[in-house]
């Protein structure tokens, strides 16, 4: 439930309110809205005397949260969230179209750097690139590790891109954390609690891929077990879904956009790479999102995409990058976005 406090309640009044929610075995979670302050309650409400919060000094009432995400919903914040990713503080959520574009995985010292300079010179904010990778093979390639993290920290040092990389295991939330600017949650690891628990004990930015079979309402419970263990810098990230196509490799759902801005205030990414699994897709797809509202588009970009180690189809070249780039920009600024 939420406590909406009337317009100019004092601090005290509004601590007063949380001790009480304390009191009654919940969480609290204050918002500070520009007209009001409202507070959500979090927890089992079956002990909750609710008179007694109502009638507290300067509450004016007090609302249930119908949806089953509560700090993640709307019904408990309705300005949208921007977030402040990488070293040149980009805010992802606000006015501006945020492109994140790098390889699959890191592989080489070259292979980044030459990405990453691409990816900076045609106007994207980050950097992605994995260092420990997710296979669904445990003979394909599992990533640089460690390594990988120093490459991506020294394309950060040249370019000032914001680092975006995947963390597969608790273990390893620590070590990510203090390289990355934004941890990526894999689409397999959407339902990982225990990663979800730990990435939210962090401040570090998540990006959160939905879960091939995940609905919008697991999703958004995701999402939530991050915030509810502590970081409330989560951005969503739609990667396509498992349907019976076979055209493409997953089947890129666009109408979650409107669909999540009807639920959360939380930026919204869409990654057209690993949503078709085609390079020659990605384009459109990148264009389609912009035009749909996107926050954000997350590309898999290479130098050499046939020499890849992993989604060699689906990524684009530095060229290709650049070129789409340009075509974004006017596609943004219709829909009242700049990039
Ligand atoms: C990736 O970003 O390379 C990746 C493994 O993504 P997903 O979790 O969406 O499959
Ligand atoms: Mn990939």
């Amino acid at each position: 439930m939420i406590v909406v406090m009337r317009p100019g309640a004092a601090p005290e009044q509004i601590q007063h309110v949380v001790d009480l929610v304390h009191e009654f075995g919940l969480k609290d979670h204050v918002i500070y809205g520009t007209d009001r302050t409202v507070i959500a309650c979090l927890g089992d409400k079956r002990m909750v005397e609710k008179d007694a919060i109502e009638n507290a000094p300067m509450v004016e009432k007090i609302v249930p949260i119908l949806a089953p995400y509560k700090m993640a919903s709307l019904e408990v914040k309705r300005e949208k969230t921007t977030i402040a990713i990488g070293p040149e503080g980009f805010r992802i959520g606000d006015v501006k179209v945020g492109v994140i574009a790098g390889p699959c995985a890191v592989e080489s010292r070259e292979q980044l750097l030459e990405t990453a300079l691409a990816v900076k010179a045609a106007g994207g904010i980050g950097l992605r690139g994995g260092a420990f990778k997710p296979r669904t093979s445990p003979y394909a390639f599992q990533g640089m590790g460690r390594e990988g993290l120093e490459l991506l920290a020294e394309a950060r040092e040249q370019t000032g891109l914001a680092i975006v990389t995947e963390v597969i295991g608790t273990e390893q939330v620590k070590l990510c954390a203090d390289y990355a600017d934004v941890l990526q949650i894999g689409a397999r690891n959407m339902q990982h609690y225990p990663l979800l628990e730990a990435v939210g004990k962090v401040t570090t930015p998540v990006l959160l891929k939905r879960g091939m079979s995940a609905s919008l309402d697991e999703f958004l419970l995701a999402a939530e077990y991050i915030i509810n263990a502590g970081n409330p810098n989560v951005i969503l990230c739609e990667r396509g879904i498992r349907t019976f196509e076979t055209y493409v490799r997953n089947t890129l759902p666009l109408a979650v956009i409107p669909a999540l801005r009807e639920r959360t205030h939380l930026p919204i990414v869409i990654d057209p790479s690993h949503g078709t699994g085609r390079a020659q897709m990605v384009p459109a797809m990148s264009l389609a999102a912009v035009a749909a509202g996107a926050d954000g588009v997350i590309l898999e970009c290479h130098p050499n995409p046939e020499r890849a180690a992993s989604d060699g189809a689906q990524s684009i070249t530095p060229q290709s990058f650049s070129d789409l780039m340009g075509r974004l920009r006017p596609v943004a600024q219709a829909v009242d976005r700049d990039l």
